[in-house]
């Protein structure tokens, strides 16, 4: 699904990634790890195409198509999703409306009928109900005074709703309790199917006990430079990532 080959990217002219290679397939979950700094969200912001981050070398192909020629509302169309580490307030956006007009710009996208506001709720009631948040938080503008944990379901909720088909998660265990992060965890693992794919991005291992990866990745200075299964976080765990250093 995506294949990343000696990706050297960076923002304003810094080279922060320094030849990543990643393969990801149909229904795989790869966890990123590694620490703060290391170039975890710079790879996420890469792959959704932020503005001011420059790819300097190498590739990123999505189901076959050169995805660093899409637009960032184009990769996003063809299934592209993030939820981002720190989630944007968007003051005066009522949420509801919100997130009908990013799935209808999708149905739209592919040749669909529109949802209307009937309909929508419908569905949206349903998906809440996943990640166990009160209707209320669909009145409010987006993200506007929710807590870091409230904005981290918010997010879920936007994946849940968007039904994206390859998902980065950056740190959405972040700041979450322990219920919280069950709950996510939950949500994640409910969305999961052989054609949906997940990069997901933290530094602690406790996610990837409520979550199966596939793969794990261990990220310094802007290279993977150790990949393994689930046992890997054990060890880093254990170990930390100096053993791992140059
Ligand atoms: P991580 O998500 O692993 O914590 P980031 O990808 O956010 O790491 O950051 C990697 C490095 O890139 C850090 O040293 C950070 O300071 C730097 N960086 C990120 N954004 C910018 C920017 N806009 N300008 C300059 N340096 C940046
Ligand atoms: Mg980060």
């Amino acid at each position: 699904m995506l294949e990343i080959k000696n990706l050297h990217a960076g923002v304003d002219g810094k080279e922060i990634l320094k030849g990543i290679n990643l393969f990801v397939k149909p229904g795989e979950l790869h966890a990123i790890m590694g620490r703060n700094g290391s170039g975890k969200s710079t790879l996420a912001n890469i792959i959704t195409g932020r503005d001011h981050y420059e790819v300097m070398e190498g590739s990123v192909t999505y189901n076959g198509k050169d995805l660093l020629d899409m637009s960032p509302e184009d990769r996003a169309l063809s299934g592209i999703f993030m939820s981002f580490q720190y989630p944007v307030v968007i003051p005066g956006v009522n949420n509801t409306y919100f997130l009908r007009a990013a799935l209808n710009a999708k149905l739209k996208n592919q040749g669909l009928k529109e949802m209307n506001a009937v309909d929508f709720m419908h569905l949206i009631r349903e998906k809440l109900k996943r990640v166990q948040m009160d209707e209320k938080y669909l009145t409010r503008a987006v993200n506007d005074g929710f807590s870091g944990g409230e904005k981290k379901r918010n997010e879920i909720l936007q994946m849940l709703t968007l039904e994206p088909t390859f998902s980065i998660l950056d740190e959405t265990d972040s700041g979450l309790d322990i219920d919280a992060l069950k709950i996510v965890a939950d949500g994640v693992n409910n969305f999961r199917n052989n054609e949906r794919s997940f990069l997901a991005i933290t530094h602690y291992q406790r996610l990837l006990e409520y979550m199966e990866p596939d793969f794990i990745h261990v990220l310094i200075d802007g290279e993977i430079v150790k990949s393994g299964d689930k046992s890997l976080a054990i060890e880093l765990e254990k170990k930390g990532y100096s053993w791992l250093e140059k």
